[in-house]
């Protein structure tokens, strides 16, 4: 069984880091890999369509001749026999890429069709550059057109995965050649229609690619290639020394990227998930390292808890009611307030005549004040942080709640909240109190 090798943009980056990625893709049999556009090249595109959207087009070409630059420097120096075919190939896409452009400038509209357009040359040609180095260094690697095997809806700039007709796709194109024995390489991020219109799936989606090309081949492990060691147990720009998390379940992983931990969205992986897949991050700089293995069981965590992750500078919103809390349909027309200005809430703690929650994104916190006001007392207390404590250990251990909260000493704790999944401990805190308490946690634990 293959398994599939995502490599995310700085593992792309320049030739050093292709090099890299031929070094790991040799050592592996027919696996299947998907790439990221080069790092930053879709921060670049979006704002190329920013130039068109408002008229630039001038300034949107000459950004663009310095991306076709960039790309025929990088395939110049990491191909030999397929240089020229690849650079032509490179050459076209930005030739079209720079008419499409022109014409967005002259209409000065962007739609999210265009900017799917726009935005999934980034990951076509950087596709096209490795598949072309990885057969000029004797890998046999096929390139294939993510777009004509990945089906998805039409809702552009997020779009979901059809996920039987990709499999259909993947099995037809994909699983032949790896059959074969051969490497088929894949740009992440896009796809299309079944119309045929391209796609893409949102930011960052190319993991999201892995996982669904994994589950359409039944891929033996997905490897998320990236430029650190795995998941940390804490965020080192909080605390100083954590350490590599080796093994997280997939609930684990949920858990922390839900508070923060950024290295993976766990919601990318769920095709991955949905077929018991185990996915693997690892360092392309530092490929010998073990990494962080998510998978569905839980075996050895090693320590009593996975890891903690924090959020900064949230809200909490405090509301009050006597008349209202124990009528039915009080907590309904609460968060339908939150609903309706689109505010997500993250922690909830209830008293009998109180409800506090949490907000992260206060855009819209005034308007869902004043509509809370309607009926119920508000307070609003900003500059608050979450910790959470994550960890399958706590379902089994009920001694390691009061171990965190001891830990924790005098570090004053606004709300404390267990999940019923109880594989986490939430505290809400002073955002001030965020390092010490962090500390004082990881210490206790790791
Ligand atoms: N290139 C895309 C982005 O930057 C997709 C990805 O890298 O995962 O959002
Ligand atoms: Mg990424």
């Amino acid at each position: 069984m293959s398994v599939v090798m995502k490599f995310g943009g700085t593992s792309v980056a320049d030739p050093d880091a292709i090099e890299r990625l031929i070094a790991i893709v040799r050592k592996e049999r027919a696996p299947v890999v998907v790439v990221s556009a080069l790092a930053k090249v879709t921060d670049e595109l979006v704002a190329v369509a920013g130039l068109a959207e408002a008229g630039e087009a001038v300034r949107a070409a000459a950004a663009l001749q310095q991306q076709l630059d960039r790309h025929l420097a990088v395939a110049t120096a990491v191909t030999t026999a397929n240089r020229e075919q690849t650079l032509a190939h490179v050459r076209a896409e930005f030739d079209e890429l720079i008419g499409l452009v022109h014409a967005l400038a002259v209409l000065r509209e962007v739609s999210p069709r265009s900017l799917d357009a726009v935005l999934s040359i980034g990951e076509v040609v950087s596709s096209r550059i490795v598949a072309a180095a990885l057969a000029d260094h004797g890998v046999p690697a096929e390139w294939i057109d993510a777009r004509s095997v990945l089906v998805t809806d039409a809702e552009h700039n997020g779009a979901a995965p059809d996920m039987e007709a990709t499999r259909a796709r993947v099995q037809a194109s994909v699983v032949p050649h790896t059959a074969r024995g051969g490497t088929v390489v894949l740009g992440g991020f896009v796809g299309s229609t079944g119309g045929g219109l391209t796609t893409t799936l949102g930011r960052g989606g190319s993991d999201y690619s892995a996982a669904i090309f994994g589950a359409s081949i039944g891929a033996r492990e997905i490897q998320i290639w990236t430029d650190v060691d795995g998941m940390l147990t804490a965020d080192p720009r909080v605390v100083p020394k954590p350490r590599l998390v080796p093994r997280l379940t997939f609930a684990e992983a949920s858990e922390l990227a839900y508070f923060g931990a950024k290295v993976l969205h766990p919601s990318t992986i769920l095709p991955a998930v949905d077929r018991n897949i185990p996915v693997r991050i690892l360092n392309s700089r530092r490929p010998d390292n073990p990494g962080t293995l998510i998978a569905a069981d839980s075996a050895a965590a090693g320590g009593p808890l996975a890891a903690l992750a924090c959020k900064r500078d949230v809200t909490v919103v405090d509301i009050t009611s006597t008349r209202m809390l124990m009528a039915h349909g009080f907590l309904r027309r609460l968060f339908e307030v939150f609903e309706r200005f689109k505010t997500a809430v993250d922690v909830v703690t209830t008293s009998e005549v109180s409800v506090s929650v949490t907000v992260d994104d206060t855009r819209r916190l005034d308007a869902v004040v004043e509509n809370l006001q309607h009926f119920a007392e508000v307070s609003l207390e900003p500059e608050m942080a979450i910790i959470c404590a994550v960890g399958e250990n706590l379902r089994s251990d009920p001694t390691l709640f009061a171990r965190a909260v001891t830990s924790l000493g005098c570090v004053p704790l606004r709300l404390v909240s267990q999940a019923a999944s109880r594989r986490n401990i939430t505290f809400v805190l002073r955002d001030g109190d965020v390092p010490q308490a962090m500390a004082q946690l990881h210490e206790a634990f790791f």
